[in-house]
């Protein structure tokens, strides 16, 4: 079944019947393209404007009269105008009474003002039935027609009867109208589309942050080490190598990272015995975004797939192959094939091949247009199950291909671990927890607090 609720139905737009008068106050952007959509619409438009002087961008079939007029012909009245101009309705207020309102506005920064546009609205007309709405969609997007993205339009008020007025109009344009509750919600309705990727904000200062780190890490030990102490320069290693070092390691970090608040949740509530005290700010906040760690560490993955996949054009490969070749004709000896190379070769590609298949799959579901069409068990076993499946097959292939590196001494330039050792880190302290919290012992328990069992149930905070 469809998550959303039954509210956030779309229909087709209906051209066929003409449909009621509605009035917006003001011609600008937003006014003119909400116009001319609601004409496609079957709807009969009139604007209430300062001058009723007809220009060209009006849309045709629309009527331009004064705001007292116009808004005497229709029930609905949209108010297309900024809220700083709001003081001219107040004389109106008599012809405005029982009206339906829609606010459409939006401030310039995240709460502006005490108290919200339609709630300013609304104390301004107490007379009139104020309804937010169609604030998250752009002039731009109802003129061309670009509202694939963005069908949802969020609609919040008082009168129950009002907001299924403007919810029936949202659905009439192909919208798709999501009830928000009462006017209350307009605070959060104005600010949402003032938030800039709110919820990638830390995932992506993270990645950036770790992905310098781990950049100058290498750029210290492949670079200027060599060019240090081996006399020799690899400064070209910039453009691939230490690209294709850099974004294994953060996919395989950010994979754990996804994982490790599920595990401090779990000791959390193994500690306190029960699952009805709150996390700590941060653990909410780090749980609230692990798709988009997992999404950013997907998308590291598939940069390290192709970086790879290009290693066979690189004149460094191609050089080193034809040094090797030259060397056995030379010497007159052919290396044997050495098997144990082979077997890890083989082995370390299968399992980043299998562990980027899982993740891509894990991926690939935590998309909306996916996750709406599996249920909450199909939905869990994937990121769940899967999730940690490619963990342990991306942490293996790491394990495989640096694993030889760990014991030698020439891996420690500066005393400093190679990369490959310190990615393996966070996932590694990931896996051995969990293993440990599937063990029937820890299991069973975490299984019973999950399920609201209590320790110590008279406790509280
Ligand atoms: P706009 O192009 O500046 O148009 C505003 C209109 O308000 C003017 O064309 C004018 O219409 C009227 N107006 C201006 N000063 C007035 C005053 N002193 N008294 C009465 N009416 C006045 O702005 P817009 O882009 O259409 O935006 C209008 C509202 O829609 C804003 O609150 C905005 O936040 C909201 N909105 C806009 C978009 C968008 O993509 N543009 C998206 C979502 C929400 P007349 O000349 O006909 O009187």
């Amino acid at each position: 079944m469809n998550k959303n609720s039954s509210n956030t139905m779309a229909l087709a737009p209906n051209t066929s019947n003409k449909r009621e008068t509605v009035c917006i106050f003001g011609t600008g952007d937003f006014g003119r393209a909400l116009g001319h959509k609601m004409i496609q619409s079957g709807y009969r438009v009139v604007y209430g404007s300062r001058s009723t002087q007809i220009s060209n961008l009006i849309p045709k079939d629309a009527e331009v009269l004064s705001h007292a007029e116009a808004a005497q012909k229709a029930a609905i009245i949209i108010i297309a105008i900024q809220r700083q101009h709001y003081n001219f309705l107040t004389p109106l207020a008599e012809i405005l009474h029982g009206k339906v309102l829609v606010d459409i506005s939006n401030n310039l920064k995240l709460n502006q003002y005490p108290e919200s546009n339609a709630e300013y609205l609304a104390q301004l007309l107490p007379g009139s039935r104020v309804v937010k709405g169609f604030n998250t969609v752009s002039a731009w997007a109802l003129q061309s027609g670009a509202l694939d993205a963005s069908r949802q339009v969020f609609v919040c008020g008082d009168d129950v009867e009002a907001k299924q007025m403007v919810m029936n109009i949202v659905r009439a344009l192909g919208l798709t109208p999501l009830d928000k509750g009462s006017l209350l919600a307009a605070q959060e309705i104005e600010n949402y589309p003032l938030q800039l990727f709110p919820m990638w904000k830390f995932p992506m200062f993270l990645s950036l942050g770790l992905t310098v780190f781990f950049f100058f890490y290498c750029l210290a030990l492949d670079v200027i080490y060599t060019y240090i102490y081996e006399h020799r320069n690899f400064s070209f290693f910039i453009a691939i190598t230490i690209p294709n070092r850099v974004c294994p390691v953060m996919a395989l970090v950010l994979l754990a990272l996804v994982y490790l608040p599920g595990i401090f949740a779990a000791i959390i509530q193994l500690y306190k015995g029960t699952k009805y005290r709150r996390f700590p700010n941060w653990l909410d906040k780090w749980m609230l975004c692990r798709k988009q760690l997992g999404l950013i560490a997907l998308a590291f993955a598939s940069l390290h797939a192709v970086f790879t996949l290009v290693t066979p054009l690189r004149a460094f490969v191609s050089w080193r192959t034809g040094k090797g070749i030259i060397s056995q004709a030379l010497n007159n000896k052919t290396e044997p094939l050495n098997n144990t190379n082979a077997w890890i070769s083989d082995s370390y590609l299968a399992l980043g091949i299998l562990g980027y298949f899982f993740f891509v799959l894990v991926g690939i579901t935590s998309l909306p247009s996916v996750s709406n069409n599996v249920n909450w068990r199909e939905f869990r076993f994937v990121q769940s199950k899967l999730g940690y499946l490619a963990l342990v097959l991306c942490t293996a292939h790491t394990l495989v291909y640096g694993g030889k590196w760990f014991l030698s001494p020439t891996a420690y330039k500066w005393y400093l671990p190679n990369i490959y050792i310190l990615s393996l880190i966070v996932p590694c302290a990931v896996l051995v927890v969990k293993f440990v919290l599937i063990f029937p012992c820890v299991d069973r328990p975490l299984t019973k607090i999950r399920q609201g069992w209590e320790r110590n149930p008279k406790h509280s905070e």
